[in-house]
C-alpha cells in the first residue's frame, strides 16, 4: 500500500456505517466496537464490524478483556482471520470528539507490529479517525477523512452502451484555432453555424475584424 499525507483514506463497507450509525441513533453513554480491516489502495477499508459486552457510562467506555477475548474465540469459531481486528470505534455520545488521555493510552496499549486504526464520534455525527502505523517506520495520520464505500451494481457497461447509442455528441472547432489573434467564444459560437454555412459553400475567411 503507498499513500502520501492527505491522500489516506478509510473507507467504512455500507454495512459498517450503517451499523455504527444505528448503535450511535440508541446509545445513551459511550460505547465501543471492535472492526475486521482490510488494506485496499490508498487506505483501509473496515469490512465488518462487532460489538463486544461492555459496560458504559456518559464518561467512558471499558471493554473488558474477557469480553474481547470472547469475541475473538467467537470470530476464531467463525473462520475469521482476527489479526485482522484492526479497527477500534468508541462513541462520546453527546460529547466533542477529540483524543483524550485515556483515549491515547488504549491507543497506546493497541499498538502492534503493523498498523491500527481509532475512530470516535458522536451522536451530532461528528467523528474522528487516526491510524497509527508501526511498521516499517512509525507515522501517525490524525484527522483522516472517512468515506462509505458504495457496492457497484456492475451496471457500467450497460450504461456506457446506452449512452453511446443514445447520445450524440459533435465537436466544435476551437475559436482560437481559426482566429488566434482574439478570443470572444461566445460571439464566435453564435456565428459558428452561418460560417460553417459558408465555408461548405467554398467561402474561406482568413481573418475577421471585431
Ligand atoms: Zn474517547
Amino acid at each position: 500500500m503507498e499513500f502520501i499525507d492527505g491522500d489516506l483514506i478509510l473507507y467504512l463497507s455500507c454495512e459498517v456505517n450503517e451499523l455504527i450509525e444505528s448503535w450511535l441513533e440508541i446509545s445513551e453513554g459511550e460505547f465501543s466496537a471492535l472492526g475486521i480491516v482490510e488494506e485496499v489502495e490508498k487506505g483501509f477499508l473496515v469490512k465488518e464490524i462487532f460489538l463486544p459486552e461492555q459496560n458504559c457510562s456518559n464518561a467512558d467506555t471499558v471493554i473488558e478483556p474477557e469480553a474481547v477475548a470472547k469475541l475473538l474465540l467467537e470470530l476464531e469459531k467463525a473462520g475469521y482471520d482476527t489479526s485482522q481486528l484492526r479497527f477500534w470505534f468508541h462513541s462520546h455520545a453527546q460529547m466533542e470528539v477529540f483524543w483524550s488521555k485515556t483515549d491515547l493510552e488504549t491507543i497506546s496499549l493497541l499498538a502492534n507490529d503493523s498498523y491500527f486504526i481509532s475512530m470516535v464520534a458522536n451522536k451530532r455525527g461528528e467523528y474522528l479517525v487516526r491510524v497509527d502505523i508501526y511498521h516499517p517506520c512509525e507515522l501517525h495520520f490524525d484527522e483522516v477523512p472517512v468515506k462509505v464505500q458504495i457496492p457497484t451494481l456492475g451496471l457500467k457497461e450497460l450504461a456506457q452502451e446506452l449512452f453511446f447509442q443514445r447520445v450524440q455528441t459533435q465537436t466544435l472547432p476551437a475559436y482560437q484555432d481559426i482566429y488566434p489573434e482574439v478570443y470572444y467564444y461566445d460571439e464566435f459560437l453564435e456565428d459558428w453555424w452561418e460560417e460553417e454555412r459558408r465555408f461548405k459553400d467554398g467561402f474561406h475567411p482568413t481573418k475577421r475584424d471585431f
